[in-house]
């Protein structure tokens, strides 16, 4: 599913494409803090193991629901982790240094890593399962440290939508990504745009 994003229903139903351009940034769309709750969707540890088959986590190597072991602390963890990520990827996006506080929440849940391995049988990649909440908390900080200590954390956009909060990591050449989603946001500004110049003429 990596380039191809994750499908997403707006709020009159429609259903969009989003590539949110990394994991510890596609984990916002599970949910957040203030009015992002109403989009909660991990609220169990099942809920996030099945979300994570589909994850960007997947699509380096494969993954299935039973290769997950993820206790309902961890679950918390990495929601608390992403709920504050939020702010960051704002943060980052409108060029702003992340508090010393998010900071920390992602020094912690940089201590494990989920650990690749090669199939002896096949000799592709694949994960020492089972996956643990802590390696997967792990992958999403240790991608946001790259990310913030990077050449990439200018790249980090918050769509230009005016009521849309989607945040990506902008990762198209010449860096002039502006849309959550070309068919949702992007096509509502054409359609705004043209009818404003109708409407003027
Ligand atoms: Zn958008």
């Amino acid at each position: 599913m990596s380039g191809e994003g994750r499908l997403l229903t707006g709020p009159a139903g429609e259903r969009y494409r989003f590539d949110p351009g990394g994991f510890w940034l596609e984990l916002l769309v599970t949910g957040g803090p203030g009015a992002h709750r109403r989009h909660e969707i991990l609220h169990t540890p099942d809920d996030l193991a099945a979300w994570l088959v589909d994850s960007r986590l997947a699509a380096i190597a494969p993954l299935a629901a039973g290769d997950l072991r993820i206790k309902p602390m961890e679950l918390h963890d990495i929601k608390r982790f992403r709920d504050s990520m939020w702010t960051v990827a704002r943060d980052l996006a409108h060029g702003r240094r992340p508090v010393p506080g998010a900071l920390a929440l992602i020094n912690d849940g940089a201590a494990a890593s989920p650990r690749p391995r090669i199939d002896p049988a096949t000799g592709a990649r694949a994960w020492h399962t089972p996956l643990s909440g802590v390696q997967v908390l792990g992958a999403a900080a240790r991608e946001a440290i790259d990310l913030i200590t990077g050449p990439a954390a200018t790249r980090v956009r918050e769509c230009a939508a005016p009521d849309c909060h989607l945040v990506f990591l902008d990762t198209s050449r010449p860096g002039n990504r502006r849309w959550c989603s070309m068919e949702r946001c992007g096509n509502r500004r054409k359609v705004h745009a043209y009818r404003s110049r109708r409407q003027a003429g």
